[in-house]
């Protein structure tokens, strides 16, 4: 796999492979690699000839109190990761070529954005939107692969690429968990033994809500006893346990169309969040 670091050799590449008539598919990624990333190169392959995995800690979606320094970084062993799982490219910029002295702009979702994550990390989605608006416009890939697990994020860049006319089609790919349901992140080895230990709890509570409300319950009640079954457990706060339409984002009131349960919480050093279906 051949590792690039401007802008210009990845669209030499991407461009010449498109002449080539072959299909470029586009996986981003912060790194701190696991299975879940490496499902998504996998995905791309099914859907194009050629795979351009990127590495970049965007510090444009970390407030100045989150782990921005601490987030794991290890080129060496992602890029081998990438590799095997399929990918022919490695995109890995410095911050100096994503965002040059000069760079203001910033492409905003304003709705989609202001809810769940975006109400209590404000900064997050403006800065998601704009390295995923740069990416897909840097690539100019046929098609772009994000995770079900960030859902909020995906419903953001879905509707980012339709609105600014971007031709790659968006796929998302589905959550992958750990044996005991607990959603991989690069976040979860910031947990303790103890704080493992309770870690599934959040998916169990998601389970639980869907299948009440499946059943008839009504989803603030299950919201309710969700929460504080996470506080229980140790989680030492709730950003939020809700049901939301699936696609607006917004409080889930027509039963005919697709929920989804969402619920975000801190244990310890680390914020996690998981989804499901209704
Ligand atoms: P990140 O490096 O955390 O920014 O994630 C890069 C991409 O991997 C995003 O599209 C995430 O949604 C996706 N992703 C992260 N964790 C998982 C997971 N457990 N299963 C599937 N996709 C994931």
């Amino acid at each position: 796999m051949q590792t690039v670091r401007t802008i210009a050799d990845l669209r030499a590449q991407a461009s010449a492979w498109r002449q080539g008539g072959g299909r470029v598919g586009l996986v981003p990624t912060m790194g701190g690699l696991h299975e879940g990333h490496l499902s998504l190169v996998r995905l791309a392959r099914e859907h194009a000839d050629h795979v351009i995995a990127t590495l970049f800690v965007n510090p444009a979606q970390f407030a100045p109190n989150e782990d921005f320094d601490a987030y794991p970084r290890d080129e060496a062993a992602d890029g081998d990761a990438f590799s095997n799982a399929g990918a022919e490219l490695l995109f890995a910029p410095d911050i100096a070529e994503v965002y040059p002295p000069g760079h203001v702009t910033q492409v905003s979702v304003p709705g989609l954005s202001e809810v769940l994550d975006g109400a209590f990390r404000p900064h997050f989605f403006g800065g998601v939107a704009t390295i995923a608006a740069k990416l897909l416009i840097q690539a100019m890939a046929d098609v772009a692969v994000f995770g079900e697990k960030d859902y909020q994020q995906l419903q953001v860049i879905k509707r980012m690429a339709r609105d600014l006319d971007i031709p790659t089609e968006i796929l998302g790919a589905p959550t992958i968990r750990e044996a005991d349901g607990l959603a991989m992140s690069s976040r979860n080895r910031y947990l303790t033994e103890d704080e493992r230990a309770a870690a599934p709890t959040i998916f169990a509570v998601l389970q639980e809500i869907t299948d009440g409300v499946r059943g008839g319950v009504g989803a603030n009640d299950l919201c309710a006893i969700g929460r504080a079954r996470l506080l229980d457990v140790g989680f030492r706060d709730v950003d939020y346990v809700s049901v939301v339409d699936a696609e607006t984002l917004q409080p889930a009131t027509d039963a005919s169309r697709p929920a989804r349960a969402l619920a975000a919480a801190w244990l310890g050093k680390a914020r996690l969040i998981d989804n499901l279906p209704v």
